[in-house]
């Protein structure tokens, strides 16, 4: 509700049956990491690959009479938000193309941070583009190494070793499905053995819901091709320093999923925890944002011993706000969206806990609503510390213009949303909560030190951020 947008979520699937009904399946359940556009892939008995895709949600771009036309026992899917590249129907996802192996279809999550320089060249050499977005250039650059080389694993390292930033990649090469992770393991992507077969999916929990089970994370710097009995590996590039994306864990995946190693809603218990110890608060309950801070606000509940309760209740057919045109509507529509539950909140002093800010704004309107439905003090935690710097790796916060965090100090934010108290979780409690090693994670977004080397910001060793910064709590 008031973190930053998603970015997008790829399955794949080799099976002995028709994959298509549980690659809708799979993209509905991680609906929430992309709303704008939704598609499949799937090689057909001729030899080919069908591909229905569309702007929308995955019942609108995916209408069960245009999937009925699909069948094929090997399939990709892909759920977007834009991240680069607008929002045309040429950038929806799968993309296709022709190579020497037979047809192509591609699914990306992430950012390739050295896009602009390398389509430049590709330009350069004669090659067109079709759509500004940056899973088009892998498919480009996969079909130069795919003249060069027989063997499309050939082709697919030496693809990956031209690419920098964040990628995790489905990718159906004829009839044959391969997942790919970035050395660094930026995005997720993960292996599950369903009933008759495999697959590859951004989160464990359309494992789940096909009622298989997780097998594993695909390595960074792992290419794995999946067949209905079979995973087999070919890493690439096994020794780069890791960096997963923190936010997964605080706001982007959904509670059940598992992402290298920990469960989504036990990390964010911790975190509810770790923020009860670093800045408890004497109040009367502890109230959660819904539904992005219900783990945070339970685990703080549970270490601070004081009750929870649901204080806000949530329209889940409103018009969902960010895909509001400007922040004036987007503001708005929270109230369509939220409405305090006045017996819970008359008279009570409120501790409210979310998952981030980056605007605030959200945040404001929430709190004045929770003061008009009685509420005689309203205190704020969050679970990520202050983001003060863009995102280069598949989410949406590009220019620091948009955070309350840059050029505020912390006591200025509060009173800028209108809470009595304000306190973020600091970067070492976040790593405590996350329980995977400080130089294994990206925090650049919180630190402004990134992980790769972004033209005019600070690279960060991934070591470790430097005493006195990790332990900086705001
Ligand atoms: Fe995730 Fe922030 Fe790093 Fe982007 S900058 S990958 S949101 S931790």
């Amino acid at each position: 509700m008031t973190g930053p947008k998603h970015s997008c979520g790829v399955v794949g699937i080799n099976a002995e049956n028709n994959v298509v009904p549980a690659l809708q399946k799979s993209l509905m359940i991680i609906q929430h990491r992309g709303q704008e556009s939704a598609g499949v892939s799937v090689y057909n008995s001729e030899g080919t690959i069908d591909t229905v895709k569309d702007n929308g949600l995955v019942q609108t771009a995916l209408p069960k009479y245009m999937l009925s036309k699909l069948h094929g026992t090997v399939g990709i899917g892909h759920v977007r938000y834009p991240t680069t590249g607008t929002k045309i129907d040429g950038n929806a996802q799968p993309l296709t193309a022709t190579t020497r192996y037979g047809p192509l279809a591609i699914a990306h999550n992430g950012d390739i941070t050295n896009f602009d320089t390398l389509k430049e060249m590709y330009l350069a050499s004669g090659w067109s583009f079709f759509t500004d977005s940056d899973s088009e250039l892998v498919t480009k650059i996969f079909s130069k190494y795919s003249a060069q080389h027989i063997d499309p694993i050939k082709a697919l390292k030496a693809t990956c070793g031209e690419l920098d930033g964040a990628f995790s990649l489905v990718m159906l090469v004829d009839n044959r499905l391969f997942g790919i992770r970035d050395p660094r393991g930026m995005r997720p992507l993960c292996i599950g053995r369903i009933r008759d077969g495999y697959m590859l999916v951004s989160e464990s929990a359309a494992i789940d819901a096909l009622n298989g089970e997780l097998i594993r994370d695909v390595m960074p710097g792992e290419i794995v091709e999946i067949t209905p009995t079979e995973i087999i590996s070919y890493p690439y590039n096994t020794s780069s320093p890791k960096a997963h994306c923190m936010f997964e864990w605080v706001y982007f995946a959904r509670p059940d999923s598992v992402m290298d190693g920990r469960e989504v809603y036990e990390v964010r218990r911790k975190i509810g925890e770790v923020l009860a110890r670093e800045s408890p608060a004497d109040v009367d309950l502890i109230m959660p944002i819904p539904d992005s801070g219900r783990a945070h606000a339970i685990g703080f509940s549970v270490e601070s011993r004081i009750p929870y309760e649901e204080g806000f209740m949530k329209n889940r057919f409103a018009e969902r706000t960010f895909i509001l045109p400007d922040q004036r509507q987007r503001e708005a529509a929270v109230s369509t969206k939220m409405n305090p539950i006045k017996s819970t909140v008359n008279g009570k002093r409120i501790l409210i806990v979310d998952d981030s800010i980056v605007r605030g704004t959200t945040l404001k309107k929430l709190i004045s609503m929770l003061r008009g439905a009685g509420a005689t003090e309203v205190h704020v935690r969050i679970g990520c510390p202050p983001v003060i710097a863009p995102c280069y790796y598949g989410v949406d916060m590009k220019t620091r213009d948009q955070f309350i965090a840059t050029g505020h100090s912390v006591d200025q934010i509060r009173q800028i949303i209108g809470a009595d108290s304000l306190a973020y979780i600091s970067v070492r409690g976040l790593i405590e909560a996350v329980g995977i090693p400080e130089g294994d994670l990206c925090l650049a977004c919180v630190c402004g030190k990134y992980p790769t080397s972004i033209p005019g910001e600070v690279h960060r060793y991934q070591s470790t951020l430097g005493e006195g910064f990790v332990g900086k709590s705001e």
